[in-house]
């Protein structure tokens, strides 16, 4: 079945007050602008607290729309619909009802319900009268159906308005808030399955993200760095376009490797990592940082390490998968579509340079005083670090 119009739910945006017509705003441009990626026209439209998606003829394809509009963060769910002129005849409705409850149920045992919205006060029956109707023509074509106006499988809506609206699917969308209804943050970005997540998580609450990927060539290669960039532009699907810095750490690393204890080489590391990132999202005016950690994955995860990781830094720093279990955080990336290029097999910068036994239990005095020896000569290397950061533009295509 073909359909001409969506009808889109939105949930959470719908209960704050004034700043209603903001959210709606930022909704229906994301709408707009993820509508753009698909074949065809259409118009977005606001009508009384609901937004319809239209096509603007019949050149565009379902699929395509439906899959533009899973990526936008404050749609709940989208009502596929199809719609006619409303001539004041109860049995063009029928009719169209008939056939497309003939399409999208054909001969399935089911119970249903008809709910009927009359907005035009000239449509000669009441809405009740519709219902009773209906139902009856429904359970006279399909012999498998039976009413049930408590817990009906499907509830057939039918409003009466200019045009008269039918649909009963609702397809999930992604949930959250619109985007750019709150600050911009930075995601540190590997190429593991946790990152990805995270800045998705984070950005579905209505964030802009930037990120920077720490790259350690010749040790780490193009091709690791290509994978990142994939996963940028994954994500991205629902962002929209990402800025990702590509941050050269090779010179930092081997530094620390020289001169630190091997066993707080990984803390040391994500230290700088950190004050990086977030210089570059200071740049960037981003007002928060985001990782993928979460309690005791790894080593550098604990409580005590991320008391020393998180130590350096000013800003908040957002971990939105702090106490979800692995199989959780793999659960959303398969959803999201970002799990199969994180199993990709190419190395990260923190794989290559690791201790056999790295601290699990750092002390926050200890770290410092390892960190002491660095500090002044490696000024110099983080400040090229940054200097020399590569930016390169992930718009998800
Ligand atoms: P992920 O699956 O996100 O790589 P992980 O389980 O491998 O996470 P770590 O390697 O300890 O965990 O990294 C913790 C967090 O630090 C990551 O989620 C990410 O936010 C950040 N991070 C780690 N390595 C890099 C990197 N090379 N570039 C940018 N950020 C990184
Ligand atoms: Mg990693």
């Amino acid at each position: 079945m073909h359909y001409q119009s969506f009808l889109i739910k939105y949930a959470e945006i719908g209960t704050k007050g004034n700043n209603r017509y903001m959210f709606e705003d930022a909704l229906v441009h994301d709408i707009r602008r993820k509508l753009s990626r698909a074949k065809g026209e259409f118009r977005v439209t606001r009508e009384r607290g609901r937004i319809y998606v239209t096509g603007r003829d019949d050149d565009f394809d379902d699929d395509e729309v439906i899959d533009c509009l899973q990526h936008v963060f404050g749609v709940v769910g989208i009502c596929p619909m199809i719609q006619l002129e409303n001539t004041h005849d109860y049995r063009a409705i029928s009719d169209k009802v008939l056939e497309y409850f003939g399409e999208v149920y054909g001969d399935r045992k089911l119970t249903f319900k008809c709910e009927t919205r009359r907005a035009d006060k000239g449509f000669p029956m009441h809405s009740s009268e519709i219902d009773a109707e209906i139902g009856g023509d429904i359970l006279d074509h399909f012999p498998n159906t039976s009413v049930d106006v408590h817990h009906p499988d499907v509830r057939l809506r039918i409003e009466i308005r200019q045009y008269i609206n039918i649909f009963s699917e609702v397809l999930p969308g992604p949930g959250g808030m619109p985007l750019g209804s709150t600050g911009k943050a930075m995601l540190l970005l590997s190429g593991g399955i946790d990152s990805p997540v995270a800045g998705y998580m984070i950005s579905r609450r209505g964030a802009n993200i930037e990120a920077t990927y720490f790259h350690a060539p010749p040790y780490t290669s193009e091709r690791a760095k290509q994978k990142v960039v994939d996963l940028a532009n994954e994500v991205a699907r629902y962002t929209g376009p990402i800025a990702l810095h590509v941050v050269d750490f090779t010179d930092i690393q081997l530094r620390i490797y020289d001169k630190c204890p091997h066993e707080e080489l990984t803390i040391i590391m994500r230290r700088y990592m950190m004050r990086i990132a977030e210089a570059i999202a200071e740049k960037r005016n981003c007002i928060g940082l985001i990782t993928g950690e979460s309690i005791g994955q790894v080593a550098s995860q604990t409580m005590e390490s991320l008391y020393c990781t998180n130590e350096v830094c000013h800003m908040p720093v957002y971990r939105p998968l702090i106490a979800f279990d692995k199989q959780e955080i793999v659960n959303i990336s398969e959803k999201i579509g970002t799990y199969e290029t994180s199993i990709e097999p190419y190395e990260d910068c923190c794989t290559i340079f690791v201790a056999k036994h790295p601290v699990t239990r750092p002390h926050p005095e200890n770290i410092r005083k390892s960190e002491e020896i660095v500090l002044e000569t490696m000024k110099p290397l983080v400040e090229k670090a940054i200097d020399t950061a590569e930016l390169i533009w992930c718009d998800g295509k």
